[in-house]
């Protein structure tokens, strides 16, 4: 159950399709050169191999271990933690006003690609953690981030997001979770439920976040506030005090990421958690929107972290297991089940999915840096409408496409793919989880159509619609026939999105509803599908000036040819679906299902 993380694939999508060497001459990044680049991947892949990826299979059979309100994680983990603290490695996404590295988003994305990749468990700590330093530093008080910000980047001190209960799960207007103001602070109370990381033992202090409601706040999201309540009480001088009213009442038995805990958190049962509130009174929801971008980005990079894990398990064990004769090949003395063509099949399809999802997620991710530091503010514009527009694409489409990802890395296995032994159901297991949290597939889609489509009458959608057209045209030229064919199916796949997109808008709410997620694949799909086309006209472009690389160049020109022939074809599809499919959709009554 090796990891060896892809660095060459990495950098070589974060250049020609992140746009590497245009962030790195944005101001504020003057000290990442490309040899710093380098090496920071290089160290990155090497703490993941060697530290994080042995942890995953032990820590996924071991679990956490729950005992009157304490947690202890699974052997080895909090020994990985601290080293992984005092490396840096914690804090390296983080602003360096508060002790980070202050990397661009495009490089962190891929570094943060390899501890999901070798232990999204562990991995999913960092994740929380960092959201909640971006929260308090865009919400908080200077005295809050000046008490809570350098022990969090640091790693001392971790952080959660308690937003879920019970009965508010998508819906967070139902939450019930009351604060209380008494002085300078509130007194919170309530029960969260499936809390990532909520209670363990690695860190001294756990920073919670936590959506609650003041007595007089208005019903329903307006009524929100955000909050900073910590396990253990902290002074002005950072010194931990006493221990908060907040108890970890128990933890979840779950399918996949099992050495993650998942808490249910009961606030106040005495006089009420201690806790401060994170910007203005009822306008919790608000600040929980200014992280959505990069929780929603890490949640999608889970899906192509954990597809590259699948497809790197699936290859070796193709070329390891012996069964059968292959096709054509009978004189051969290789008799691996590699040969077969149906294997092949599978194994391109994982690595030509993994690719187009980490292309979409780095390319998010190139944006998001362009439209933090971009010189020109129109440009900065129209590389956050373009974020905005990406955002539940990246979350959705790279989550669902990890479900097949991993599924096909269990069929590449046989039955021994279906036997806990080799690890290829842990990735699947694993993956479960993220087409669910950080909003499920169907929310991601709602969003895309309602907030990213239907409110700017599709001018995002056009935009990039238009883009992608003119990409094409330019190949027209060519006189390479592969890229010939990439041409012609990324007409026929923009042809089918700008179909569906005038369809779409065209429906009444409830139709385009129903055809939200099939919505969503198909611009996944197309925008996979253009991102595949890019990057194999770079590597034609790079092997033309003689690139010493031409293997991996070549491997990256058939990998977009099967993308091109077997998943962007499915775009006409889903054309059909998204254009006529809602009818069938709501044809039946709720008593009829
Ligand atoms: C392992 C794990 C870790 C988690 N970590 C955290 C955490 O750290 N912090 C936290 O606050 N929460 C966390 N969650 C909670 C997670 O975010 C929720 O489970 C998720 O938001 C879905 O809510 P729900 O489970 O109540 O499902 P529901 O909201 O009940 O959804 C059930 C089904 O209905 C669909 N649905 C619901 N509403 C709509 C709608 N408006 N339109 C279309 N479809 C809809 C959903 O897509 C889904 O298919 C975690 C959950 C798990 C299992």
């Amino acid at each position: 159950m090796s990891y060896a993380a892809p660095t060459r694939e990495m950098l070589f999508t974060m250049k020609e399709i992140g746009g590497l060497d245009a962030v790195l001459a944005q101001p504020g990044f003057e000290e990442v050169t490309p040899d710093l680049v380098d090496t920071i991947l290089d160290e990155a892949g090497k703490f993941a191999a060697e530290v994080l990826a042995p942890l995953n299979q032990p820590g996924d059979r071991q679990g956490n271990r729950w005992e009157a309100g304490t947690v202890t994680t699974a052997d080895g983990f909090k020994q990985a933690y601290a080293s992984f603290c005092e490396t840096g490695w914690n804090g390296m996404p983080a602003s360096a006003e508060f002790g980070g590295q202050g990397m661009p988003t495009l490089l962190s994305t891929a570094v943060l690609e390899m501890w999901k990749a070798s232990n999204m468990s562990f991995s999913l700590c960092q994740m929380l953690t960092l959201g909640a330093v971006e929260a308090i530093a865009h919400h908080g008080t200077d005295a809050l981030k000046a008490r809570f910000l350098p022990a969090m980047v640091e790693g001392r001190w971790t952080g959660t997001m308690n937003l879920t209960e019970p009965q508010a799960g998508s819906d967070l207007a139902a939450l019930r979770t009351k604060a209380v103001p008494e002085g300078e602070h509130y007194r919170v109370s309530g029960t969260k439920i499936f809390i990532t990381w909520g209670e363990h033992d690695m860190a001294e202090n756990i920073v919670h976040l936590v959506l609650a409601r003041l007595p007089d706040a208005p019903p329903g999201v307006k009524g929100i506030s955000l909050f900073l309540v910590p396990k253990f009480l902290v002074d002005d001088e950072g010194r931990l005090g006493a221990r908060n009213d907040l108890v970890c009442a128990s933890i979840e038995h779950k399918m996949g990421i099992r050495a993650s805990a998942t808490a249910v958190m009961s606030f106040g049962e005495g006089p009420g958690a201690v806790g401060y509130l994170v910007g203005e009174e009822n306008q919790g929801l608000a600040c929980m929107f200014t992280m959505m971008n990069h929780a929603r980005l890490n949640v999608g990079l889970e899906g192509v972290a954990i597809s590259e894990r699948a497809y790197q398990q699936a290859r070796a064990y193709a070329l390891d297991r012996v069964q059968g004769r292959t096709l054509g090949r009978e004189g051969e003395s290789d008799r691996t089940i590699v040969g077969h063509p149906d294997v092949r099949r599978m194994l391109m399809d994982m690595k030509a999915r993994t690719e187009a999802q980490r292309a979409l997620a780095y390319y998010a991710a190139g944006q998001m840096d362009r439209a933090r530091g971009h010189a020109d503010a129109g440009q900065r514009a129209a590389a956050q409408a373009l974020v905005d527009l990406l955002i539940p694409v990246v979350k959705g489409w790279c989550t669902e496409g990890a479900q097949l990802v991993t599924a096909t890395g269990v069929q590449v296995h046989g039955g021994m793919g279906f036997i806990e032994e080799t690890g290829a159901a842990q990735h699947q297991r694993d993956a479960r989880i993220t087409t669910i949290y950080e909003g499920t597939t169907g929310i991601q889609a709602n969003d895309l159509i309602g907030r990213k489509m239907a409110r700017d009458g599709g001018a995002a959608m056009h935009r990039l619609i238009a883009q992608m057209r003119s990409d094409a045209a330019a190949l027209a030229g060519h006189d390479d026939a592969l890229i010939g064919t990439l041409r012609g199916s990324l007409e026929r796949g923009v042809q089918a999105l700008a179909d569906a997109t005038e369809g779409l808008l065209a429906l009444g709410p409830r139709e385009a509803a129903a055809a939200a997620v099939p919505f969503l694949w198909l611009a996944g799909t197309v925008i996979g599908g253009w991102l595949m086309t890019r990057a194999a006209d770079a590597a034609t472009t790079q092997i033309a000036s003689g690139s010493a690389d031409a293997d991996f160049l070549n491997a990256k020109r058939g990998t977009a040819l099967h993308f091109a022939l077997h998943l962007l074809p499915h775009a006409a599809a889903l054309r059909e679906v998204v254009l006529h499919g809602a009818a069938s959709t709501l044809a039946l009554g709720a008593g009829q299902l």
